[in-house]
C-alpha cells in the first residue's frame, strides 16, 4: 500500500450502513435524503439520454448548467461570477474538494479544520499527504473565537475549511464569524475552502451566508456547492466549485485529469432544476424543519439530548449520561436495541469530545422517521 493510505480506514458512515443493512434497521446514519428528486430534474436527464447527450462534456461542465449556476450564485449567494471562467462542474462536492486540495496544496502543508468536522474532509486531507490541524469549537453553540483561530495557525498552515451549514452539527457561521475568518485569512494569507452542500436546508428563517460574499474573502475562497442534498440526488455525484478565474482554471485542470468531466446527461437535469420554480427551495426548508422537530422531540423523550441544528439534516445527540464506554459502542448498542442506526460522534471529532455524541440523519420520509422515533423510546 502507498504511504498515503497509512491510517486510513473505511468511514464509520460506511461501517454503520453495513451493520444497519445486516440487522435490517432504519438507517439514520448515512446522510442521504429519501425525498423524491424533483420530476423536472429526473425527466430532463432522461430526455438528455434519449437526445444522445451521452458523451464527454467540456471538463468545466455544459454551458447551460454553468449559466444557471452563475444566476443562482448571484441570487442566492451574493456572488458575481463569470460562467465562462469561474465555475467548474465536478463529480460531487467530494470531487470539487479533492480537485481543490490537489490544485493548491503541497504534501506537508497544514490545513485547518474546525471540529466537529465532516470525516471526508479529514480523510481527503490525509490522502493528499497534507497535515490536518484542528480547532475545536465548543458545544453547544460551536462559536468561533478570533483568538483561538489565530492560535491554531502554524508556520505551515496554508488553508482553512469552512463547512456551513455544518455536517454534523448544523451550525451556520454568522457574518461576524466569517469576518473573523476574513481577518485571519488575510493576515496569514490562507486559502479558504468552503463546503456549502446544505445551503438550502436552513431553519427558523435563518439565511445561509456564503463566506466568499463577506469582506475580502472572495479572492482567496473556493466556494464548493452541490446538488445532492438539494435535489435528493446523492447518487448522481454532481457538484461545483466557484472561484476567481485563475483558481478555477487550476481546479478545472485537476478535474479534467481526475474525471474528464461530470456525468453529461445529469448535468442537463440539474440545470433544469436550478432554473425551475423557486418555490421548491422554500418548501424544502419547511419540510426539513418539520422532520428536525420530529427527531429532536423524539430524541429528547428517549433521554438523548439533541443539540438543535440551525441547518443541514443531521442532529448531534448527547449520550454522555447513558453510560456507554464509547460512541462506537453506543451506536452499535442503540442499533441492536432499537434497530435505528446512527453514526458515532467520534467520526467527526479529533478530540475525545466526540465520544459524547451520536449523529442522526433525519432526511427520511415522515412515516419512517416516526417509526424510528418510536423505536428509540426503547432506550428509556
Ligand atoms: N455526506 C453524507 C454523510 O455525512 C454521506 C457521505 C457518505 O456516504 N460518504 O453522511
Amino acid at each position: 500500500l502507498a504511504n498515503r493510505l497509512a491510517g486510513l480506514q473505511p468511514s464509520d458512515i460506511r461501517h454503520m450502513t453495513r451493520e444497519c443493512e445486516r440487522l435490517g434497521g432504519i438507517n439514520l446514519g448515512q446522510g442521504l435524503g429519501d425525498l423524491a428528486a424533483p420530476a423536472l430534474v429526473r425527466e430532463t436527464a432522461i430526455q438528455a439520454i434519449q437526445n444522445g447527450d451521452n458523451t464527454y462534456t467540456q471538463s468545466e461542465g455544459i454551458v447551460p448548467l454553468r449559466k444557471a449556476i452563475a444566476d443562482k450564485v448571484r441570487q442566492d449567494n451574493n456572488l458575481e461570477v463569470d460562467f465562462a471562467t469561474e465555475i467548474v462542474v465536478t463529480n460531487g462536492t467530494t470531487g470539487a474538494f479533492a480537485a481543490t486540495l490537489a490544485a493548491f496544496l503541497n504534501p506537508g502543508d497544514g490545513i485547518l479544520i474546525l471540529e466537529p468536522y465532516y470525516g471526508y474532509h479529514l480523510n481527503t486531507i490525509l490522502l493528499n499527504s497534507l497535515e490536518p490541524q484542528f480547532l475545536t469549537l465548543a458545544a453547544p453553540e460551536f462559536n468561533l473565537v478570533e483568538a483561538d483561530l489565530r492560535n491554531a495557525i502554524r508556520a505551515n498552515t496554508k488553508a482553512i475549511i469552512v463547512c456551513t451549514p455544518s455536517n454534523p452539527s448544523g451550525k451556520m457561521f454568522s457574518v461576524e464569524e466569517l469576518l473573523i475568518i476574513d481577518r485571519i485569512a488575510e493576515e496569514f494569507d490562507l486559502l479558504v475552502i468552503t463546503d456549502e452542500i446544505y445551503e438550502h436546508i436552513t431553519y427558523d428563517d435563518r439565511r445561509h451566508v456564503s463566506p466568499a460574499s463577506i469582506g475580502n474573502l472572495k479572492k482567496r475562497t473556493v466556494s464548493i456547492m452541490g446538488f445532492s442534498k438539494t435535489f435528493s440526488i446523492t447518487g448522481w455525484r454532481l457538484g461545483y466549485a466557484v472561484a476567481d478565474a485563475p483558481l478555477a482554471k487550476a481546479i478545472n485542470l485537476v478535474n479534467d485529469l481526475l474525471y474528464v468531466c461530470a456525468p453529461a446527461p445529469l448535468q442537463f437535469g440539474t440545470a433544469a432544476g436550478l432554473t425551475g420554480d423557486r418555490e421548491f427551495f422554500h418548501s424544502l426548508k419547511h419540510e426539513y424543519q418539520r422532520k428536525r422537530d420530529i427527531i429532536c422531540e423524539g430524541l429528547e423523550r428517549a433521554g438523548l439530548q439533541p443539540l438543535l441544528p440551525q441547518g443541514a439534516y443531521y442532529v448531534l445527540a448527547d449520550i454522555s449520561n447513558l453510560g456507554y464506554t464509547s460512541a462506537k459502542a453506543a451506536a452499535l448498542a442503540v442499533l441492536e436495541k432499537t434497530g435505528v442506526a446512527s453514526i458515532p460522534g467520534s467520526a467527526f471529532f479529533h478530540s475525545a469530545a466526540g465520544e459524547n455524541y451520536l449523529r442522526f440523519c433525519f432526511a427520511k420520509d415522515d412515516a419512517t422517521l416516526k417509526t424510528a422515533v418510536d423505536r428509540l423510546q426503547l432506550l428509556r
